[in-house]
């Protein structure tokens, strides 16, 4: 249960600086960035991981309900960053515990985002249960609010059924497209996608199928 997490009242209100001290003005004591990729239901941070090193320029969140959970991938970004001191890798990627089926509006600004990733994420087997799922009509207006025009929505399952399902929201969704085959085989994201998460991995190990699907955030109908 999440009744007790907090919630900024607004974007303005994160203390950013606190997961990313490197990027906080050292004079004004603004950050010099703010977060543009956001991994929803992180795990145990393999994505981001990954992601780090090939995105040196943009902040990378994770966001995870469960709380041993975040406790570990803290600890691994504490440890990753200790031992690349000189480097300063791994100083864009932090985690934060947080149920990001509600109030992301209060994290992000209005197309903050560039891109947010949705890996392996609870299937929710049973019919009565679908409507739990992370990606819904009313979820997805929540998404396209937080992405920028342009932005990608990435997703990846092993649940056929599953993938169906996102990719039947995400097509009727007035303000997301579907990008075809060659346009994922041509992104760099897509490739860490099928091989960081550790979900992703013990698909692999059981020689499971990987179903892709991601979309472009169009623009809104009134702005044209
Ligand atoms: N993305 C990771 C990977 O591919 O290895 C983890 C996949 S795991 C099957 C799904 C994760 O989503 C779990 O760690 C779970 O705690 C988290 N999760 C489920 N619902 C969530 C929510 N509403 N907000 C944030 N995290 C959530």
């Amino acid at each position: 249960s999440d009744h007790q997490l907090e919630y900024p009242l607004s974007p303005e209100e994160m203390d950013w600086s606190k997961l990313y001290p490197e990027f906080k003005d050292p004079t004004t004591g603004d950050m010099t960035k703010k977060v543009t990729v956001a991994d929803i239901g992180c795990g145990f941070g393999g994505l981001m991981v990954d992601l780090s090193p090939e995105f040196p320029d943009d902040l990378i969140l994770g966001m995870e309900i469960r709380v041993q959970v975040t406790n570990y991938v803290e600890d691994r970004i504490i440890a990753l960053r200790n031992n690349n001191i000189e480097s300063k890798r791994y100083q864009n990627i932090n985690v934060l515990r947080a149920n990001a089926m509600k109030f992301l509006p209060n994290f992000f600004t209005k197309g903050q985002l560039s891109k947010m990733f949705f890996c392996f994420p609870d299937p929710h087997f049973k019919q009565r249960k679908h409507k739990a799922r992370i990606i819904t009509n009313t979820l997805l207006s929540e998404y396209a609010y937080v992405l920028k025009e342009g932005g990608i929505v990435y997703t990846i399952t092993d649940v056929e059924d599953l993938h169906n399902w996102m990719v039947k929201h995400l097509e009727e969704h007035p303000l997301f497209e579907r990008l075809d085959r060659t346009w994922e085989n041509g992104d760099k994201c897509v490739s860490i996608m099928l091989n960081a998460t550790e979900e992703g991995k013990k698909v692999e190990r059981k020689k499971g199928d990987k179903f892709v699907a991601c979309f472009k955030r169009l623009p809104n109908p009134s702005d044209l």
